[in-house]
């Protein structure tokens, strides 16, 4: 019989946020995946865990994966940690999963701590419907088409971000989502645990120099729920121009919300009107 996968969530800054679980399991699997051994020794050595580790990271997970793979099969189990939170979510350990999945193995959470879930739930933006895009990608143009393709989103957004990226990260956010609510969710469970709420271009004004880890949370477009694609572009131009935008800027936020160039906006307007 194979052994179990186990997806075992870590704290994400609080020691005593480790579960009773988490710890069993942990002591109990014959081997631990950790994304980073030396990190995990420390959350180890605290609870007096002595399993054996196994790097488990980007570099050489294809390798290591396939090693697991043999050992689970062979009846071990085993549980993948990351550095914080709970694996696979922006860390490794999804791709093991997958190989799990496709050769029958038993795959099973251990739940913990979460720095998106934490954030939403504290953020007073709407917890009923969201969507996690974790980090944005790196370089400009393929961060700018990624934003460009949520604006028009109708559910709360969560993004991770490093504090040296955020201020960069944040003024493209304005540029392309507009004057949104968003909440920034700081060293949740750590001693500077902070939540600054308000518009994106406020918080930038006047927000310290970034420190720490952050989550950055967005409300949801309220339009696009609204108004059915395409043929109500005008619709949506004409919405915004009753609300008191000029004609450009009107058709500056359509174009948000329909992920498309304000020149398309514009085009299909004349075609509408022919
Ligand atoms: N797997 C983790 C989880 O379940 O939350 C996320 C790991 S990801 C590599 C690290 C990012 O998560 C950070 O850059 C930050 O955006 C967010 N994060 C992690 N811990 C945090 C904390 N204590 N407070 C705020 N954000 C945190």
């Amino acid at each position: 019989m194979s052994g179990t996968l186990y997806l075992c969530a870590t704290p994400i800054g609080n020691l005593d946020d480790m579960t009773f679980r988490a710890i069993k399991i942990l002591r109990e699997v014959a081997i631990i995946a950790a994304e980073d051994t030396r990190h995990t020794r420390k959350l180890l050595t605290h609870f007096d865990i002595h399993t054996p580790m196994i790097r488990f990271d980007e570099n050489c997970k294809s390798i290591v994966g396939e090693k697991i793979l043999s050992q689970l099969q062979a009846g071990e189990s085993i549980a993948v940690v990351s550095d914080a939170g709970l694996p696979a979510i922006s860390d490794p350990g999804a791709e093991l999963v997958k190989l799990a999945v496709d050769a029958g193995i038993k795959v099973s959470p251990i739940p913990g701590a979460n720095a998106a879930l934490s954030a939403l739930i504290c953020s007073g933006l709407d917890t009923s419907k969201f969507l996690f895009a974790g980090f944005a990608p790196k370089t400009k143009k393929n961060r700018r088409e990624f934003l460009q393709k949520l604006s028009g989103v109708d559910a709360t957004i969560i993004f991770y971000e490093a504090p040296h990226r955020l201020r960069t990260f944040l003024t493209e956010l304005a540029e392309i989502f507009g004057e949104r609510e968003i909440v920034l969710a700081r060293e949740l469970t750590k001693v500077h645990e902070e939540f600054l709420r308000g518009k994106i271009g406020d918080l930038l004004e006047k927000m310290p120099e970034p420190r720490g880890e952050y989550v950055v949370l967005v409300a949801g477009s309220k339009i696009s729920a609204e108004i059915p694609p395409d043929e109500n572009i005008s619709a949506v131009v004409e919405k915004f121009m009753a609300d008191g935008l000029d004609k450009k800027s009107a058709m500056r936020e359509a174009a948000k919300i329909f992920n498309v160039s304000r020149r398309e906006i514009y085009n299909k307007l004349l075609s509408l009107e022919l």
